[in-house]
C-alpha cells in the first residue's frame, strides 16, 4: 500500500482540458471513492495515475503524481514499472475471450514478463480467485473459456487478473456498473478486503455505494460538456 499524491494535476486531450488543477492525497489502506457526473475526468485521472494515459495520442499531463513521494511521470521513470505498482481495472473490462479462466488470471503476470513455474502459477491462481471470491465457484472449471462466465464473474475475473500482478495501488473504474445486486454486493465485499493491504480508488456514480465502501469521497464536477473537470470537495484531513 502506498500514498498517492496528485499535485496540480491537469490533463489535456489536444485542445480539450479534461481535468484542471487537481490536488489531493490518497492514503494507504483506504478506499477513496471518486464521484461526479460523466465527463468530469474521473477515468482520465485514473489513467494519469498509472501512466496509461500516455498511450492515448495527443494527451498531455501537467502537474505531478507522486507515489510514496516519488514522481511517476518524466522520462527517468519506466511507465511499465509504474503500471505494475498501480493496477487499473477499466470500466468495461473483458477477459481475453480465447483464454481459459486460469490463463486469464495469469495473463497480466505473463505480459509483465515474469516467469513462473507450474506450482507457483497454481498457487497464484488460487489465491487471486479466493480474494475475488471466485474460487468456490470456479476451482473445478479453470480450463473452461472465460466467456462461459456470467457478467459478474467476468468482472471479478478481471479484478483477479489485476490483483495477480500484486499492485499496491488498485484503481477500479465503475466496478459495479451494469451488475445485478448480488454481484454488486460481492464486489463491495471484495473491495473491503483489498483495502487491508492496498490503496484503493473506486470510481462510482452511486452515493450510497460510496458511503458503504469508502472512508473518503472526492467529489468532482464540471460546468458542462467541453469544460474541465475539477475537484470540488474532499476532506484530506479525515
Ligand atoms: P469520466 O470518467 O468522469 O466520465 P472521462 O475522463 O472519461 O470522464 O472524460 C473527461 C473528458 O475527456 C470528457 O470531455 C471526454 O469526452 C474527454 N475524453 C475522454 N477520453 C478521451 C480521449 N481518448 N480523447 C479525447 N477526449 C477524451
Ligand atoms: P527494485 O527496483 O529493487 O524493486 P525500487 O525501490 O526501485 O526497488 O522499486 C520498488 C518498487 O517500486 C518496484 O516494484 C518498482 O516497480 C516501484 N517503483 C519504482 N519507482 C517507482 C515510481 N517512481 N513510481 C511508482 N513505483 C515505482
Amino acid at each position: 500500500a502506498r500514498r498517492v499524491e496528485l499535485r496540480h494535476l491537469s490533463v489535456r486531450y489536444g485542445a480539450l482540458t479534461a481535468v484542471q488543477d487537481v490536488s489531493m492525497t490518497i492514503e494507504p489502506r483506504t478506499v477513496t471513492a471518486f464521484i461526479g457526473p460523466s465527463g468530469c475526468g474521473k477515468s482520465t485521472m485514473l489513467r494519469a495515475m498509472n501512466r496509461t494515459l500516455e498511450l492515448i495520442p495527443g494527451s498531455r499531463v501537467e502537474g505531478r503524481v507522486f507515489i510514496d513521494g516519488t514522481a511517476i511521470h518524466g522520462s527517468a521513470v519506466d511507465p511499465v514499472r509504474v503500471r505494475r505498482v498501480v493496477g487499473m481495472v477499466h470500466q468495461q473490462p473483458r477477459p481475453f475471450p480465447t483464454m481459459s479462466i486460469r490463463d486469464n488470471v495469469l495473463a497480466g503476470v505473463r505480459l509483465a514478463g515474469r516467469r513462473i513455474g507450474r506450482g507457483e502459477a497454481d498457487a497464484l491462481v488460487e489465491s487471486c480467485l479466493r480474494s475475488t471470491n471466485l474460487w468456490e465457484e470456479l476451482s473445478r472449471r479453470l480450463d473452461e473459456p472465460a466467456t462461459s462466465l456470467s457478467g459478474g464473474q467476468q468482472r471479478r475475473l478481471c479484478i483477479a487478473r489485476a490483483v495477480a500482478v500484486e499492485p499496491e495501488v488498485l484503481l477500479l473504474d465503475e466496478p459495479c456498473s451494469a451488475l445485478d445486486p448480488l454481484s454488486t454486493l460481492t464486489i463491495e465485499e471484495l473491495i473491503g478486503r483489498l483495502r487491508e493491504d492496498r490503496t484503493v480508488v473506486v470510481v462510482t456514480h452511486n452515493m450510497q455505494q460510496a458511503a458503504r465502501i469508502s472512508e473518503r469521497t472526492a467529489f468532482f464536477s464540471t460546468d458542462g460538456p467541453g469544460t474541465p473537470g475539477r475537484l470540488v470537495e474532499y476532506d484530506d484531513t479525515a
